[in-house]
């Protein structure tokens, strides 16, 4: 087995590096750790760029077994915000220096919806007098579609494959959800000149640290410009949580999302890496402890208060009862502790994204 610090001085990793690096512990860890800290430091910088989170509806046609909101949860209570609602909500960001906005939902697929988001990004580009960043992340659509929104003004979508491993990704979703439709999704952005963003889930039931090691590698090969990836949690209104017993303890599921996003940033230096709020729900500073180790982008929760509690993916998603407004102080505090500074009003695009257009 080779040494860590003889691993951190490679270009590249192998699988069996990754693994190393993923069960390591001790000294082992802190250095990895500390490595790309300063790796963040030295590529992307101090700042941490605020994407405002509007998750603007609930409403799911799809049915992954993991996830709260899922159309055959009849226990969810239905919300879908009103146009003005969300105008509003991107006016809050836009006063309050938010340099960008993600727009989050349920998926959907019809062209009342495809027209509607087209609506929206026209609206909010207006209303912030062009200067808001427009993030989607509404799941798997036509690349018609994806183009129409890119020419309405969004220019990043979030898209996570949840496992690279096709064969788990049929464990974790009904037989007419499909792992090769939304790899080609991901190609589609790409080549539509979305900055494009991937992820995975970590701690799933049956994967093991060599599905993890396989993520990081589909990453880097795919060439993603941002990521964001987080713990699973339980939801007790999911066929997942049969396995609840079989999961790693939740502790695990979060260091390793901490190992996850470190060697990643040594991976890919230059991309944008979030620090998911799922990270939160297992400790209150988790997302700060992303940022420390090698996260640059945090999502502030700006959805109006009351439907909030309705967009329960997992349970004990944190900040559930606040407005946005105390969302703001809070996390100015909160990034002081990871020394950090905030860049205000600025988009903070990938940086790894400008270098592979260009090239
Ligand atoms: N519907 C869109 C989609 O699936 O891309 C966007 C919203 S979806 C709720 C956003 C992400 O939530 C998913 O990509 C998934 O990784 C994550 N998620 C869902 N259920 C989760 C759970 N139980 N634990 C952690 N993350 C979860
Ligand atoms: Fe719907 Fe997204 Fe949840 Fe899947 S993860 S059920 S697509 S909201």
């Amino acid at each position: 087995m080779k040494l860590v610090s003889n691993i951190l001085k490679q270009e590249t990793y192998s699988k069996a590096d990754l693994i190393q690096l993923l069960e390591s512990k001790g000294d082992d860890r802190a250095l990895f750790f500390k490595k790309a800290q300063e790796a963040k430091l030295k590529y992307v910088g101090k700042n941490v760029f605020f994407r405002g989170l509007i998750e603007f509806s609930n409403i799911c046609s799809k049915d992954c077994y993991y996830c709260g909101i899922r159309n055959s949860n009849a226990n969810v209570k239905r919300y879908n915000l009103t146009d003005d609602e969300i105008i509003s909500a991107a006016k809050f960001a836009y006063k309050n220096k938010y340099g960008s906005l993600v727009l989050q939902a349920g998926e959907l697929v019809s062209s009342a919806f495809s027209d509607r988001i087209e609506k929206l990004l026209n609206e909010i580009k207006k209303v912030s007098n062009n200067e808001l960043g427009v993030t989607l992340s509404v799941g798997e659509q036509s690349e018609e579609t994806y183009q129409r929104w890119f020419n309405a003004g969004a220019h990043r979508f979030l898209l996570r494959i949840e496992t690279s491993n096709s064969e788990l990704y049929k464990k974790l979703h009904p037989s007419d959800h499909s792992f090769s439709n939304r790899l080609q999704c991901l190609k589609s952005l790409q080549k539509i000149g979305y900055q494009t963003g991937t992820g995975v889930m970590i701690g799933l039931p049956f994967q093991t640290i060599s599905d993890l090691a396989d993520d990081l590698l589909f990453m880097k090969e795919f060439d993603v410009d941002m990521v964001g990836m987080g713990p699973f949690i339980e939801h007790s209104e999911t066929p997942l949580y049969a396995y609840k017993d079989e999961l790693w303890p939740i502790e695990e599921r979060f260091d390793t999302t901490l190992k996850m996003i470190a060697i990643l940033r040594l991976m890919m230096k230059d991309i944008n890496i979030a620090a998911a709020t799922a990270l939160q729900a297992i400790d209150p500073l988790g997302r700060e402890k992303a940022i420390r180790i090698g996260a640059n982008i945090i999502m502030p929760n700006i959805t109006p208060g009351f439907y909030r509690n309705d967009y329960a993916l997992y349970q004990n998603k944190p900040c559930v009862d606040e407005e946005p407004e105390q969302c703001m102080g809070c996390l100015d505090a909160r990034l002081a502790l990871a020394d950090s500074d905030i860049g205000y009003s600025e988009w903070g695009d990938s940086k790894h994204f400008f270098l592979r257009t260009s090239s």
